[in-house]
């Protein structure tokens, strides 16, 4: 009898996961490598985040990772006074959408910041974090 192997490494993603089983199953990895990784399609140059195994603009499988370095520009950020299930213990908390290069990444900000802070236009680094569950993920910091 065949034993199936399923790579479940995206379980542990985020507060809580909804997606244990993905193609890119590779981002959980290079987080605990300390990498915010994003895909760039090698055939139309199109960046994805969170990433993605193919490309919805040219269909193409043959993606690159590439990692979300330097500083990024905060384009926008919304205070969650109510979360999805699952991360109501986590509430209230800041999500934010933050331009890399050609990438755009969108993540929460980082709780050590104070709100007052908090600017569009700010520089900002997505970094990874290990939650005291022993979940990964990643947030901005103040660059
Ligand atoms: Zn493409």
């Amino acid at each position: 009898m065949a034993k199936q192997e399923i790579d479940d490494r995206f379980k542990k993603f985020g507060t809580v996961s909804f997606t244990a089983i993905s193609k890119v199953n590779e981002f959980i990895s290079f987080l605990e490598k300390g990498k915010v990784m994003a895909t760039k399609c090698k055939k139309c140059g199109m960046s994805f985040f969170p990433p993605r195994a193919d490309c919805c603009d040219c269909l193409s499988s043959d993606m690159d990772w590439v990692e979300v370095t330097g500083d990024g520009t905060l384009l926008t950020f919304s205070k969650l006074q109510y979360g999805p299930v699952g991360f109501e213990g986590d509430l209230p908390y800041i999500i934010a959408l933050a331009q890399y290069k050609d990438v755009k990444v969108f993540g929460r900000m980082s709780k050590e910041l104070p709100d007052s802070d908090i600017k569009i236009g700010m520089k900002v680094k997505a970094l990874p974090v290990k939650h005291s569950n022993g979940q990964i993920s990643y947030e901005f910091k103040k660059a």
